[in-house]
């Protein structure tokens, strides 16, 4: 195929090459990532970062992950908590991209299987209750259907297409057409074909609820019927569609512990759901899936410990850049204390961490996950503060 910017390409597919289109595009990140991360089948030496880099990228596996959560992208609305004008999302993504960071999905950043080149900082980009603006087609001078080049979908496809190693990554934590909420994304008949696109793009679709009722005083029955009615008319829109992360309506857990668990798991009406992490609207990164989340390892408090269970996202809004809780305030935050970020060593069995950092790690978690510690840079005199010092824990 020629190469083409994607907003020509957007506008001049037809609209049943759109998603060959797409799916190429795809395959094409996907084969380079495969070739550089999957280690062979044969026998070898356990992987292990070099020296080199070490020294060049100075790895820390433990440190902290931004999870970002958008709601609208309108272009008739001013920056605020729940909107993003285009043009500043786009901005939002250039920051990132120049920040040195590589999105990744809610689950793959749960599930620390998250494939980020070697020197790069994961981020979790979210988006809320499947808005119009989030996607939306729109129909070109040809008459065909095209992605609206100002939404979601089309400012991340054509940034994408800018940046081919920025990958098509987000999370979408879906609501399905149930009580107040209409036709996912807005328009009838579409929610089918767009859940699709975003499958084949390796977006993530999750868990917002069935009608997005607050749970903080529901019983366990209301959460299990929320849960898994949302998961059964999803499914039944999209059969790919994951949902296997949760994001809570309006960040609120339900008071009562004991009906807690059923954020994680349950059944209701034959569905039965099982979610990976439940996903709050507060203020603060996240530490790395490998940390410990213990009550001692929280104390300071200045990024939220990995429990799974109640995982903390950061909204952007430029009014309150200069307090913490924002996009705008943490970017600044990592720009002036760039050893607090998770640093990727680039290799997926392996989770480099400086000395200064080992006491972070969880063994039991990270052995679990499949991991390799590969601790570096001791000040034990075996090294001399260099990276021949590693200790390895298998
Ligand atoms: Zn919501």
């Amino acid at each position: 195929m020629p190469l083409r910017t994607t907003s020509t390409l957007l506008h001049h597919l037809p609209h049943h090459l759109l998603f060959a289109a797409s799916l190429c595009a795809f395959s094409i990140g996907c084969g380079k990532e495969e070739t550089a991360v999957v280690p062979q089948p044969k026998p070898k030496p356990p992987s292990r970062v070099s020296d080199t880099d070490l020294q060049k990228y100075k790895p820390n596996e433990t440190g902290a992950i931004m999870v970002l959560m958008y709601h609208r992208i309108e272009t008739d609305e001013p920056d605020n908590d729940l909107n993003r004008k285009p043009a500043s999302f786009r901005k939002d993504l250039k920051l990132l991209r120049d920040g040195g960071y590589h999105p990744v999905t809610a689950l793959e950043l749960v599930t620390n299987t998250m494939e980020v080149p070697i020197g790069k900082t994961p981020v979790v980009i979210t988006f809320d209750d499947a808005l119009p603006s989030q996607f939306k087609i729109i129909t070109g001078r040809d008459g065909k259907p095209h992605i609206d080049p100002n939404c979601a979908a089309g400012i991340m496809e054509t940034f994408h297409t800018e940046f081919p190693e920025w990958p098509t990554k987000a999370t979408f934590f879906v609501l399905p057409k149930a009580g107040r909420n209409g036709e996912p994304f807005g328009q009838a008949g579409m929610a089918a074909m767009k859940f699709e696109y975003l499958a084949k793009k390796g977006y993530e679709i999750a868990n917002h609820t069935a009608t997005h009722d607050n749970l903080r005083g529901a019983s366990s029955e209301k959460i299990q019927s929320e849960l898994a009615s949302a998961v059964r008319a999803i499914k039944q829109i999209s059969p790919s569609a994951g949902m296997q992360t949760l994001a809570l309506p309006y960040g609120k857990l339900p008071r009562e512990d004991s009906a807690q668990k059923y954020l994680i798991s349950g059944s209701s009406g034959g569905i039965t759901y099982a979610n990976k992490a439940v996903f709050l609207a507060a203020w603060r990164p996240i530490l790395s899936p490998v940390t410990r989340n213990d009550k001692k390892f929280s104390e300071g408090g200045t990024f939220s410990v990995f429990n799974p269970y109640r995982l903390e996202r950061i909204k952007a809004d430029a009014r309150e850049a200069k307090l913490p809780g924002t996009f705008e305030y943490w970017l600044k935050y990592f720009q002036k204390n760039p050893t607090s970020r998770y640093v990727s060593d680039g290799m997926k069995d392996v989770v480099a961490v400086p000395a200064s950092s080992e006491s972070a790690v969880d063994v039991v978690r990270l052995k679990m996950q499949g991991k390799r510690l590969q601790v570096y840079g001791g000040g034990d005199g075996a090294s001399g503060g260099g990276a021949g010092g590693d200790l390895s824990v298998e």
